[in-house]
């Protein structure tokens, strides 16, 4: 995230706590030698005065200098969304939370008929902030699209009708978060159209990923000569084959 940078009045390097999203990444990143400092920062003058490497790497703190923060909400919500190996409680899954359509064979959130969205923010390295989520959240909402009730965002909205979040969170920045979306055929050109607009005016990256369910015979005829319309080439990117079977019928 770039939140690493070295404080010149000190001559140190520093973590801007506002921009650090708490992925732990410099903190598994670091060598566990826990050498001195000073000894370090006077073999790397002499390793540059004299051209000779040093290892480890300059760029892998040789000397612990990280340590996790303890957190709490609201600023705990940061890790549970930016750090890979922390699950999210409201869905049981790590990362961004959610399986999204790939288990839609044993799970089926999206139907035939119907059209799946994933609307994905901050990635790569850019980050966002849940105001920026909330903004696009409200947005779709108004289209009176549905929300899909497994998905971690969904979990911190405090009205689903409008795709309001948590007031405690919206000035927290994460690594990467998804809004799960599904709509009729109908309301395609409009939810693509607020998405692009919305984009425009917010501090993140977005990607769009759109999906549907084949019908028995694995054709699907209506959206991908509709996103052709719209001026989308539709490639099929991942193909559901339908083999999933449930080994844990409690959870399905
Ligand atoms: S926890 Fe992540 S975002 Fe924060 S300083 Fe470390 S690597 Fe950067």
């Amino acid at each position: 995230m770039g939140a690493i940078y070295v404080d010149t009045e000190i001559q140190r390097a520093t973590i801007n706590q506002d921009e650090c999203v708490e992925c732990g990444t410099c903190f598994r990143g670091m060598s566990q030698e826990h050498l001195n400092p000073t000894m370090v920062r006077t073999v790397r003058k002499l390793a540059r005065m004299f051209r000779f490497r040093f290892e480890p790497e300059p760029d892998v703190c040789p000397t612990a200098a990280f340590v996790m923060n303890e957190l709490e909400m609201p600023r705990l919500i940061r890790q549970i969304f930016s750090d890979p190996v922390v699950e999210h409680k409201s869905t049981g899954i790590k990362g961004r939370g959610t399986e999204e359509v790939k288990t839609n064979d044993v799970n089926p959130r999206v139907t035939e008929g119907e059209v799946g969205y994933t609307i994905e923010f901050g990635r790569p390295g850019v980050g966002v902030r849940f105001r920026d989520i909330e903004e696009m959240a409200m947005e779709l909402a108004r289209l009176g699209v549905h929300f899909e009730a497994k998905n971690p965002i969904t979990h911190l909205m405090t009205d689903t009708a409008t795709g309001k979040l948590r007031d405690d969170i919206l000035g927290e920045k994460i690594l990467s978060a998804i809004i799960e979306i599904k709509t009729t055929l109908d309301l395609v050109e409009e939810v693509l159209e607020t998405v692009e607009r919305v984009n425009l005016r917010i501090d993140t990256v977005t990607a769009v990923g759109i999906s549907t369910r084949c019908d028995g015979r694995g054709d699907e005829t209506r959206l991908a000569g509709l996103l052709e319309e719209l001026g989308y080439g539709a490639e099929r990117a991942k193909t559901n084959m339908g083999l999933g079977r449930s080994t844990n019928l409690q959870a399905a």
